[in-house]
């Protein structure tokens, strides 16, 4: 029939005869096959409700093949101004590093060959010299994320004995990181001491026992006390350690490697503690996370003694928890770049160092690129960024943004995530925002691109 519609449900074209169109040439069988039964499926029901159905319905299934071959996981735009944003992936890895990842990730590797000998090598020797040379450890293992790496040393430390903690630092870390669950789950007996807010060196003193296996003091990460606060000292801790011969075992969360931070137009460091600095304090196991501040993949890194590692790289729980080959590459990759130096080139670390005078040039740059734009006032103002991810809670970053407003801002922030690539700002003072902070080399000129077209969309859309 050459009529542009269909009429019957005798019209509709089989599956087979969609299959045949040249259109579909390129699209896999199995894929195209699924694309083709939902379009006939979705003719039909439109046309048994008096809906008018084009008689091509390749376009149709074109439009399915489309929906079914795109990725979940994608590229994402962050417009945020959240530098470790743990919805959006936490830390982008550096152009190298990812140049490294796609070099090893699509051949051989010699993950555990060593090149030399033709014999069987270690696969964590690239980045556990590193981690030593970099923290001032004797040992150093990787697993695949800090939750992995507590868990495994409260295992192979504490096993069924107890493990002292501060009442002050039972703290959540979001998702389902609970202290108290985590010290369980191996078994251990959790033994608290002190209060909320104060808690001394006296406090875990009193607490050891015989059975007592581990000190553990934890990073209270997106939680913050002030005012009437005490806090055992590492030093006191790990001289009560020795005495009674175990570890001083401390989850730090984000850990910072490569000199403390320079939180531009603060004046402050974040507070965070360099790994180095935890260890020369005497903290005999450190554990944290590679992908917060470190700026590199997801990944729990763990320095400490030879004597307290050499049990974790031991327990069996270690061999399940073990880093792939790609993860390995990147997290070598940007070990090495902190290790020469070069940590300020890592993402992460060049955001959250970026001075608000620089983010003031960003943002005007940028609404500069955007002043084209129909339909909108585009203007710049200055706001504040956070890291995110649980690392330096409740320090503003000082930033500047650019705001849109003229359109309705929901409408606009949900046609730009929807796009491709995907770009996520905020919605705030009924504008539109974009923080020039978390965008990376390229992306404003994507932005502006994406921002015409959803522009246009969200003015058709009413
Ligand atoms: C983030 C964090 C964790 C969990 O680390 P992951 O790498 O997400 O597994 C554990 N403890 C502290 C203190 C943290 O900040």
């Amino acid at each position: 029939m050459d009529s542009p519609h269909l009429t019957a449900l005798s019209d509709l074209p089989s599956v087979n005869s969609l299959l045949e169109d040249g259109r579909l040439e390129a699209v896999p069988h199995a894929v195209a096959v699924r694309a083709a039964r939902a379009a006939v499926d979705k003719a039909r029901t439109r046309l048994r409700s008096g809906e008018e159905v084009a008689a091509d319905l390749v376009p149709r299934v074109l439009e399915f093949v489309h929906a079914l071959r795109a990725p979940h996981l994608r590229r994402v735009i962050n417009a945020t101004g959240v530098v470790v944003h743990t919805n959006l992936g936490r830390a982008p890895l550096a152009p190298e590093v990812a140049a490294r990842v796609a070099e090893v990730a699509g051949g051989y590797s010699n993950v555990e060959m060593e090149l030399s000998s033709g014999r069987r090598g270690g696969r964590l020797d690239g980045v556990t010299d590193r981690l030593c040379r970099l923290s001032g450890a004797a040992a150093a293992l990787a697993v695949n994320n800090n939750a992995a790496a507590v868990l495994l040393a409260l295992q192979a430390l504490a096993d069924k004995g107890e493990v002292v903690i501060s009442r002050g630092e039972l703290v959540e870390i979001g998702g389902s990181f609970r202290v108290p669950a985590i010290i369980s789950a191996g078994g251990a007996k959790m033994v608290e001491v002190g209060t909320t807010n104060r808690t001394r060196a006296s406090d875990y003193a009193a607490a050891i026992t015989p059975n007592t296996r581990v000190l553990l003091r934890v990073h209270p990460s997106n939680f913050r006390q002030e005012g009437f606060t005490e806090r055992a000292s590492r030093q006191e801790l790990a001289a009560l350690a020795r005495k009674a011969g175990i570890p001083l075992v401390e989850d730090l969360g984000s850990g910072l490697m490569g000199g403390r931070l320079s939180v531009a137009g603060t004046g402050s460091d974040g507070g965070e503690d360099p790994v180095d600095e935890v260890i020369a304090a005497g903290v005999d196991v450190v554990c944290f996370s590679g992908d917060k501040l470190l700026g590199g993949p997801q990944a729990g890194l763990i320095v400490g003694g030879s004597q307290w590692v050499d049990m974790m790289r031991v327990h069996p729980l270690y061999r399940a928890l073990r880093l792939d080959k790609v993860m390995l590459t990147a997290l070598e990759a940007t070990l090495r770049m902190i290790d020469e130096g070069r940590g300020a080139e890592i993402p992460t670390r060049s955001m959250l160092e970026r001075t608000p005078e620089e983010c003031g040039l960003a943002a005007k740059r940028l609404a500069q690129k955007m002043s084209a734009l129909d339909g909108v006032e585009v203007s710049v103002e200055e706001d504040v960024g956070w890291t995110g991810g649980g690392a330096l809670p409740g320090l503003a970053l000082p930033s500047a943004v650019v705001a849109l407003r003229g359109c309705n801002p929901e409408a606009l922030a949900r046609v730009l995530r929807g796009g491709t690539p995907s770009v996520v700002g905020r919605v705030a003072r009924d504008a539109f925002l974009v923080d020039p902070r978390t965008l990376l080399v390229g992306e404003d000129e994507l932005v502006v691109d994406r921002l015409q077209s959803a522009l246009a969309a969200v003015a058709v859309g009413g």
